[in-house]
Order: structure tokens, then sequence, then C-alpha cells
């Protein structure tokens, strides 16, 4: 298929590259493409940023069918544009299309034309220290039909926005409290995608977490509320004694390419690395007993996120005396030199534009 290209009539101003916050500048252009079962996927085009119109009965608004993904382009040192693991998330917005009812999306064909996209937007990939351009493909379903059922058409989009360095302010530990009273999703569920539906049903332990002064909720598992799932947009790790321990994939959680990067790079420097079931009441007796020597959140946005502060209940842990610790930083530079281009990672990491 043949991306059609319509430029933008007139280009908005560019932002001062050291103020950028994060998803609120967008780019002049973005890319469409639609779907219907006699065409299947037809019509990519990449033209000006624009409102989409739809009818108030277009079933996405009302039943949620619609999955998304999240990443980045990075200026690298020779001022090119490059990719972290693309097409980890064109499979990934696979596995969420499939579990939704959507039908799939050729990956070469998505990762061919967010590379053209970016190609034309390229004046807006920044290059002040840690700010890049993320990337947002998106896809929902467009039938005007109030009935439950997986809609006949769809519209599958990418929007672009400049954003600035996570860690502005420096790398800071942030202060996560584990509910109780909430769950994000059980295994069978849909945890394991990036699907609307699961952010807004994570909001309400979300205020409530802020209304104490936690930055982020830690999810345990639906079932039995005992195993330690995920955070909010992160995946958790955890250092006991010389152990990496991350949460298994139990079907419930989203399976984060930051976790598996980490994952990866933690085997490659022969740490010892598990994947497991671990509850909070481990969690909170290595930290009792002495062992815990580090927790740290993995995820697109922010990279490697350490955690300084634990709630659960009534105990309040504090980890790492408000200190990154050794591995989170190291996982921290090595990703982002790999990122930024400044170091050579893994075979196959970095794409470059
Ligand atoms: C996107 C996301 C992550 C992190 O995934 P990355 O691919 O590392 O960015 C983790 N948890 C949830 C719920 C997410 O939506």
């Amino acid at each position: 298929m043949e991306v059609t290209i319509k430029k933008a009539e007139q280009m908005k101003a560019k932002p001062d590259e050291n103020q950028l916050g994060f998803g609120t500048i967008f780019t002049d252009h973005m890319f469409n493409m639609d779907f219907s079962v006699e065409k299947g996927w037809y019509n990519p085009r990449i033209e000006p940023y624009a409102p989409l119109i739809m009818d108030p009965s277009t079933m996405v608004l009302h039943y949620g069918q619609g999955v998304f993904e999240g990443l980045k382009a990075y200026r690298n040192q020779k001022g090119g544009i490059q990719l972290f693991r693309p097409r980890e998330n064109f499979k990934r917005l696979n596995h969420s299309n499939h579990k939704l009812c959507i039908p799939e999306i050729d990956e070469a064909f998505a990762m061919d034309s967010l590379k053209q996209l970016i190609s034309v937007e390229q004046e807006w990939v920044p290059s002040a220290p840690g700010t890049s351009l993320y990337i947002r493909p998106t896809v929902i379903a467009t039938d005007p039909f109030l009935g439950v059922r997986a809609s006949h058409t769809y519209r599958y989009f990418v929007i672009l926005c400049p954003v600035g360095a996570y860690y502005a302010e420096g790398f800071n530990p942030v202060k996560i409290m584990v509910t109780k009273d909430h769950v994000r999703a059980v295994r069978g569920g849909v945890g394991d995608t990036k699907t609307m539906g699961n952010y807004a049903a994570s909001l309400y332990a979300g205020e409530a977490a802020h209304e104490e002064g936690y930055t982020q909720v830690l999810w345990l598992d639906g079932v039995e509320q005992k195993y330690i799932e995920e955070v909010g947009a992160m995946n958790i790790f955890f250092v006991i004694d010389d152990e990496l321990i991350t949460p298994a994939l139990s079907g419930s959680i989203l399976p984060g390419i930051t976790r598996d990067s980490v994952l990866a790079l933690g085997r490659s420097w022969g740490l010892k690395v598990s994947e497991k079931r671990i509850t909070i009441d481990e969690v909170i007796n290595a930290h009792t007993t002495g062992h815990l020597k580090e927790i740290f959140g993995s995820g697109t946005a922010a990279v490697i996120s350490p955690v300084g502060e634990l709630k659960y209940g009534d105990t309040v842990i504090s980890v790492g005396e408000g200190k990154v610790g050794p591995l989170a930083h190291k996982f921290f530079e090595t990703i982002q030199n790999i990122q930024y281009g400044v170091t050579e990672g893994p075979e196959g990491w970095i794409e470059v534009l």
C-alpha cells in the first residue's frame, strides 16, 4: 500500500525545547488509515493534524473498543533519528487488537508508515538532553451503532508530540501506595493489553493515592489480592539480596518492553534474574529483615523510576534512604544511552530512521 501525503498549509511554531512537558503539544501532521470488512485496511495517509469528526453513536465512545501504544523517537549523537525496539510495540498493538476483536494491522506496514510520518515531522524531534518525540498509535471502533458487538469499521491513527525530559528536576525516587480496595485487572481479562478501559478503571484508586500524597498505585492480583502485579503505567522490580525480581507475566500484567529490556540486560550482566510470583508480604518481610535493597518501576515514559517509599495498609516502608539504588541507576543509564545512540545496545534494539 502506498501512503499518500497531504502537507499542512501552515506549520505551527515549534515550542522551546527546554520547556517541554508531556502530551500537550502535537505536531503538524498525523497518520490515518481506515478499515472496512470489504476493503480491509485502506487509504493510508499522512495529513494535517486535525480533529476527528465522529457520529455521537460511534462505538468506541460507548463501549471502549479501542487500543493504543506508546513509544518514542530519539535524536541520536549524529543528529539522526532513532527508535527503540519499535517492532515490539506493533507486535503488542496486534496482541491488544486481537483481544479486543479489532482486525490486525500488518506490522511491517505500520513500521514503514511510522517512519514516513516521522520523516515528514523530523524537525519536531527535539535534541535537548532527555527530550524525545512521543508516538501514540491508536485504533478505535468507528461504526455508528449502539448495539454491543465488535465494530465492522475502524480507524488507525498515529499522533506525535515532542516531550520533555522526565527527570527535569533530577532522578528522584517516587512514593507509591499499594491498594487493597481496588483491582486493575484479573486473569482472563484485558490487563495485558493497552486498551482504554484499563486506564479509566485505574483512576479511582489513583485519586485516593494522590490524596494521601502518593504518586502512583501498586496493584495486587485481582483474585487473591496478595501477589504484586504492576504500577499504573510501569512494571515493577525488586532487588532482594542479589536477586532481581519482577512479577511473572500472569495474563493481567502489561508486558512492558522496558521490562523485557531490563530483564535482558540483567541476564547479560550475569545478575540473578527471576520472573516469578511475589507477594506484598514477602516484600515487606524482606524490608523488615534488611534484605530489600531496591524497588524501581520500568516504562517508556521514565525508563526507570526508583521507588523511595511504599505504603501498604498501615505499613510504610522506606527504601534506599531517599537515594537512587545502584541497579536502578545502572539500568537507567544503560537504556538511555542505547536509546540516544551514545552506546550500542543488543542486536536489533535500535532502528535508525
Ligand atoms: C505501557 C505500560 C507499561 C510499560 O510498558 P513499556 O512498553 O515498558 O512502556 C506498564 N504497565 C502498563 C499498565 C502500561 O500501560
